[in-house]
């Protein structure tokens, strides 16, 4: 879990498969969303109504509160 808040950065990495906590909740009340395409525009998935919607990159990233990045499997 990254906490962006106070961070200052005006890029974000945001990759495809992060979890984003945004600050602004879906209307079905849910606040995390799974990033499908990550580009101009991101493309992301509600977690809990699985409704996906397409923000534009700026909007998008001041919307963020935290990246939830799952772990990668270590290689071997
Ligand atoms: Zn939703």
């Amino acid at each position: 879990m990254v906490d962006v808040a106070g961070l200052g950065v005006d890029f974000l990495d945001v990759r495809v498969g992060d979890i984003l906590t945004m600050k602004k909740k879906h209307p079905c009340g849910e606040n995390r969303f799974l990033v499908l395409r990550s580009g101009m525009d991101f493309r992301i998935r509600c977690m809990k109504c699985d409704r996906e919607v397409m923000v534009p990159r700026l909007r998008c990233e001041k919307n963020i509160k935290a990246i939830t990045r799952p772990e990668p499997s270590p290689k071997a």
